[in-house]
């Protein structure tokens, strides 16, 4: 499965860069199209040295510092999280309107980190854009804070140091990052401000099998959820920006709760007299360390400075905003509906959701997938990203294959379509690798010490084969992933040979 989107992969890369070779086309000051433009052209201004989103503050300080040596960008320390790392100011721009972005308060949250560093790229390059980027310059000051929380960065997690969620701390100030972020945004009392987040990749634009790949709110300011003249501005361009996404994602945008929460940085600027705009980064099929995610806020981001810059947002409506889909929790990794499950002897038809989890390893820099089931039964009004109607197959439990290995090594000579098709789904290494090539093998690999039963339980790790009524294996569950049994998949099911990700 891999092997082939890795093939796609590099058949989109070979055809993005074709059309990348071809002389860019100028474009006018007035184009509405902009967007497009960055959209095809991203790999020219994606950072190159962030590769996924398992990245430290250490790896973009180097590409902070070097603004400074561009008389384009001011760069300043404006101050230290709880555990001494500087927290960085970036400012663009000398327009009269003020726009403040902050990303990464949330340390396991990094996508629009990502796009900060394409977006400082972008301005540092000068091409046929410069015209363009000029005019946005003269209009907007930009002020940027690239990854807000360094501390929950370097341990791949939400909270800060003191194990404060920043986003609950706006008014009580506690954390020395939540007062920074207050602080910068009396100073500069910005016009808008774009608050950066992740969301679960469980997220569906409506109850639908879209997911919510990039999800909007204008924050509420009380709980009435009013809307007075700056909400108002946020929704307009909350508007406007989806509209641009719908050629991109259709039918991938959501709309978050506007539920009041008196303790968030987004609801209190709003209150404090500045359209705020929270913009999360779901998930998208396949795209699991969002580097299309990342590509979108990049067009995004520079498309909502756009159109504040011009103030083309002001045509959009109430109802225009509130006809974008609310953000449901409605999406798996791995949906099986209508499974014939034996327990204690009797047959009971049940779906069968995964979900994904990632094990972290070597400094929360690397993680494998592991899956548990998250729930059983009717599961009608749920998704998945990879669904299966099982409807005339049972569950069986998989086996452990009888031989012990030593390492993953001596795994090259196993025909895996063929021990699958037998009932083994489990394999024993006396050494086994913490290697992110293998989490989606369609064999489970595991210790010797490791006791296997493969149940079908809530919150389980199982792995099962669906058996036909003939009692041939027609499809393998292997650690949340859905394996096809068909001899023609054969391909699939060879040994990584290199690795996915550093
Ligand atoms: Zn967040």
């Amino acid at each position: 499965m891999r092997n082939r989107f890795a093939i796609l992969c590099l058949l989109l890369f070979c055809f993005s860069s074709a059309v990348m070779s071809q002389p860019p086309a100028f474009i006018s000051p007035t184009n509405d199209a902009v967007h497009s433009t960055l959209h095809l052209r991203y790999q020219q201004y994606k950072e190159h040295s962030i590769k996924d989103r398992r990245f430290k503050q250490t790896d973009i300080i180097p590409l902070i510092e070097r603004l400074q040596k561009d008389p384009l960008f001011l760069v300043n320390r404006v101050g230290k999280s709880v555990e001494g790392r500087n927290i960085y100011l970036v400012k663009l721009g000398r327009g009269q309107k003020k726009v403040l972005m902050w990303s990464q308060m949330h340390g396991n949250e990094p996508t629009a980190t990502m796009a900060l560093m394409d977006i400082f790229n972008f301005f540092r390059q000068k091409d046929d854009l410069t015209q363009w980027k000029n005019e946005l310059l003269d209009s907007l000051t930009i002020y940027f804070i690239p990854m807000l929380n360094p501390d929950g960065v370097e341990r791949f997690e939400r909270r800060n140091a003191l194990d404060i969620d920043l986003n609950r701390d706006a008014v009580r100030l506690q954390s020395p990052e939540a007062q920074i972020l207050k602080r910068i945004h009396d100073q500069v009392q910005p016009d808008f401000a774009f608050n950066l987040h992740d969301q679960t990749t469980q997220y569906s634009a409506g109850r639908c099998s879209s997911a919510a790949t990039l999800s909007f709110l204008a924050p509420s300011f009380n709980y009435a959820k009013d809307i007075n003249k700056n909400r108002f501005k946020a929704m307009q361009v909350v508007s406007h920006l989806n509209k641009v996404l719908q050629t991109y994602i259709p039918r991938q945008v959501a709309r978050y709760s506007d539920d009041y929460e008196p303790r968030a940085f987004g609801d209190n600027m709003q209150k404090w007299g500045t359209s705020a705009i929270l913009i999360e980064a779901g998930g998208y099929a396949q795209d699991y360390e969002k580097q299309y995610n990342r590509q979108l806020h990049f067009v995004t981001l520079l498309q909502a400075c756009e159109t504040i810059a011009k103030m083309s947002y002001q045509t959009e409506t109430l109802e225009d905003y509130y006809r974008i889909p609310q953000n449901e929790k409605t999406l798996f990794h791995l949906l099986l509906r209508n499974v014939v499950v034996d327990k204690e002897g009797k047959d009971y038809l049940l779906d069968i959701a995964f979900k994904s989890y990632e094990a972290e390893y070597n400094q929360f820099r690397n993680f494998y997938f592991y899956n548990q089931i998250e729930d059983l039964g009717d599961l009608s009004v749920f998704h998945g990203y990879q669904e299966l109607d099982a409807n005339g197959l049972r569950a069986v439990p998989g086996l452990l294959y009888p031989h012990i290995f030593d390492n993953v090594d001596d795994l090259k000579y196993l025909d895996m379509l063929s021990i699958l098709k037998q009932g083994y789904t489990n394999v024993k290494l006396r050494e086994v690798p913490n290697d992110n090539r293998y989490h989606q093998l369609p064999i489970r690999l595991s210790s010797i010490s490791r006791n296997i039963t493969n149940k079908i339980e809530l919150h389980r790790s199982s792995n099962f084969l669906l058996q036909a009524e003939d009692g041939t294996y027609r499809y393998a569950v292997v650690n949340g992933f859905l394996f096809d049994l068909q001899e023609g998949n054969k391909g699939a099911y060879k040994m990584p040979s290199e690795g996915v990700s550093r």
